[in-house]
């Protein structure tokens, strides 16, 4: 076996960023830069999350530099004292809420969670940077993970960039919108050094099954219909989660302050990540044909649903300025992290049923609208 590649993990961290809090880390993407920060540096890892139904610690473990401060960031007193306890050189904001179908249904969770909850963490972020001594305020930075939906949908043609005009179209990207125009006020008014990303759509292992690639592997392998919403020609810009997690550590650790970074699945090789919906369910049923053949052709499956309202019909990112400042390009074809994903979830059945049990949800359609024009209760 190769040696690991020193560089890798001398380098993840500048010298003097011990204390990392990262928000949402119970979730999908906060779990991954968690295990990252606990595989491949020494810093002591704050992970600040409600854990709420799409959350599990399955796949951080037990480690002593991990500590979970269990809090709801829409709690300001809680919050910031969770910010003092984690003492942190280096903040990375993931929290949100995350599934647009969800946000269609309660809008409230995601104005508390993602607005709220955002300016709450700047307030607390702020106390505790302004208070540092001179070479800790130096080195500090806070980092806000975005979406690229906060830009809307484009045609047939271009890809959304650090300049195109934010256009949000649904509850939860309005909301992402609006927690990203907090952060950028509170650098430009306060001083406050932030950094922010804005990606496409990630999968990968350990990804909560409501999102669309877990969804369709998990009915693909019960035998059940495949829903495809609409006509199946969305477009997303797909990137492996590893991939994400990659771009993040450098953004946070190396992006020039005050700047966001657009992270893709293209890198500067035009886009061959961008794939319509229902290229992705073929392609998940071709994987599922060769690994479980007993219940093919799973392509048989596939059944057109109503589509989501106001669902944007293409998103596809242009990564050039990250890839030209910071060396980023993602790490993993479509094909390559598909295959790894499909295999996992095939392998991590019991824990896709333990979680979906925890949240109460068993696959079922949401974001119709039906649950919204009802009453509040
Ligand atoms: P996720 O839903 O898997 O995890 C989000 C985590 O945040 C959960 O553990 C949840 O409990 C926690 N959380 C939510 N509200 C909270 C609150 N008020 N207080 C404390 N914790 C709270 O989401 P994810 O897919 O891992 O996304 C993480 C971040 O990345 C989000 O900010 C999302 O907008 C962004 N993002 C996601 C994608 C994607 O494709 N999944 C793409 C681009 C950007």
């Amino acid at each position: 076996m190769p040696p690991e590649p020193e560089f890798v993990i001398t380098d993840l961290l500048p010298a003097g960023i011990e204390r990392v809090l990262v928000t949402g880390g119970a979730g999908f993407i906060g779990g991954a830069v968690v295990r990252r920060l606990l595989r491949d540096t020494t810093a002591a890892v704050f992970n600040l999350d409600k854990v709420g139904y799409a959350s599990d610690l399955t796949s951080i473990g037990p480690n002593p530099r991990h500590q979970l401060l269990k809090v709801d960031l829409a709690d300001a007193a809680a919050t910031a004292e969770a910010v003092r306890v984690a003492d942190p050189d280096l903040v990375m904001h993931l929290a949100a809420e995350s599934h647009v179908d969800r946000s269609i249904d309660g809008p409230g969770a995601f104005i508390e969670s993602n607005v709220t909850g955002s300016f709450n963490l700047l307030q607390a972020v702020r106390t505790h940077w302004e208070a540092l001594a001179s070479e800790r305020q130096e080195r500090f930075r806070f980092h806000h993970i975005s979406t690229d939906e906060v830009f809307g949908s484009l045609g047939p043609e271009g890809r959304f960039s650090e300049t195109t005009p934010y256009d949000p179209r649904s509850p939860y990207s309005a909301s992402k919108a609006a927690s990203d125009h907090l952060v950028s006020a509170w650098h430009h008014t306060y001083g406050l050094p932030v950094v922010l990303t804005n990606c496409s759509n990630n999968y990968g292992p350990w990804q909560f099954p409501e999102k669309l690639i877990p969804v369709v592997i998990l009915k693909a392998a019960a035998g059940e219909p495949i829903p495809l919403y609409g006509d199946g020609a969305n477009v997303r810009d797909w990137l492996y989660v590893e991939d994400h997690v990659e771009a993040l550590l450098l953004a946070a650790t190396r992006g020039r302050l005050g700047q966001s970074y657009c992270v893709g699945g293209a890198g500067d090789h035009g886009s061959p990540s961008e794939r319509t919906n229902k290229q992705v369910v073929e392609a998940i049923c071709s994987l599922m044909d060769q690994l479980r053949p007993e219940g093919a052709p799973h392509g048989r499956l596939i059944t057109p649903v109503t589509d989501r309202p106001g669902h944007d019909r293409r998103y596809a990112i242009d990564a050039a300025k990250i890839t030209i400042e910071l060396g980023w390009r993602p790490g993993h074809s479509f094909e390559e992290g598909l295959g790894a994903t499909v295999r996992w979830y095939l392998d991590n059945l019991a824990w896709c049923g333990r979680v979906q049990a925890q949240a109460g949800y068993q696959g079922q359609r949401i974001g119709t609208r039906a649950a919204a024009s009802q009453p509040p209760a």
